[in-house]
């Protein structure tokens, strides 16, 4: 910075202008949003999944941090709204033919054209680099820039066909207005399903107290449903460690843990179970990698380019 050696600083030397500094981290923020995964900020390479925030993540770094939320990782905090993996879409992305990325570029000596992106909207061809808004479905999880949504007004995905309604479009990487309307969405997305498992399971466990005493007669509503619902839990506990009555409705809850521990087969090899659910554990043909994917050495700082 000078002032040793008998110089004299400049007033650039001492006085750095912020809004430099600014614009420069912003657009390495901007980059390594769309190609770096939000958790476990490796390069993003498919599956890619996104959540209901429009973040993009690694699939393998999300079952990761599902299986083992204790553990101590970096950066967990992008990812405490994510429950499990339903909580996350599998993003159907479109190959950008221009992107010759990692193929090309595997010894890191060549320059890497930072604006090229892996992805590109499969209705106008932008490319998913940051400076133009994209999209996702959350009934498909195909990928659009907001151009191609909003110009060809569509109630089908132009990709794949399937129907879809305005709210369940998704803005990847959106602003911080935009994220936080999404989380205001989830949130009451979330309160709806919780308020719809309640009156279920309420009205699961209003049927029981009527078989089982119907002398109970015309009571107010609210004590019906609040009362019987303890019962119907000690049920279900009571079967699950195997020594309750069988028969009963919540008895069927119980068979899938109970069969699951009972066996020391490998996940791979039940056959009940379907090849979506197979692929989450690191068992799956699809998670075996050859010796050079694997990497020795993972970055936690994706600031370099
Ligand atoms: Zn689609």
């Amino acid at each position: 910075m000078g002032c040793d050696g008998g110089t004299i600083p400049k007033r650039h030397e001492l006085v750095k202008g912020p809004k430099k500094v600014e614009k420069v981290d912003k657009n390495a923020e901007l980059i390594a949003r769309w190609s770096y995964c939000a958790l476990s900020q490796e390069k993003l390479r498919r599956p890619i999944v996104a959540c209901e925030l429009g973040r993009l993540y690694n699939k393998d770094a999300v079952i990761e941090y599902l299986l083992d939320k204790s553990a101590e990782r970096p950066n967990t905090e992008v990812a405490v709204h994510i429950r499990g993996i339903k909580d996350v879409k599998e993003l159907n992305l479109t190959d950008n033919p221009a992107w010759e990325g990692e193929r090309m570029n595997s010894k890191g000596d060549r320059y890497e054209d930072l604006h090229c992106a892996m992805f590109i909207c499969p209705v106008v061809g932008l490319e998913m680099n940051g400076k133009h808004k994209f999209c996702y479905l959350q009934t498909c999880g195909c990928v659009f820039s907001e151009r191609a949504l909003r110009e060809v007004k569509t109630e089908i995905c132009h990709k794949c066909g399937d129907p879809f309604q305005e709210s369940d479009i998704i803005i990847l990487n959106g602003s911080k207005e935009e994220v936080e309307r999404l989380r205001e969405k989830m949130d009451e997305k979330r309160a709806k399903a919780k308020a719809g498992k309640k009156s279920k399971k309420s009205k699961a466990a209003e049927a029981i107290s009527k078989s089982e005493d119907v002398k109970e007669g015309s009571d107010s509503p609210k004590t019906s449903s609040s009362e019987p619902r303890p019962v119907a839990q000690k049920g279900e506990a009571a079967s699950c460690s195997g020594q309750g009555p069988s028969g009963t409705s919540s008895a069927s809850k119980c068979v899938k843990p109970t069969s699951a521990a009972g066996s020391k087969r490998s996940i791979q090899d039940m056959e009940g179970k379907s090849e979506a659910y197979k692929s989450l554990f690191t068992s799956h043909s699809s998670a075996k990698r050859t010796k050079d994917q694997t990497s020795n050495w993972v970055t936690h700082t994706p600031y370099h380019f």
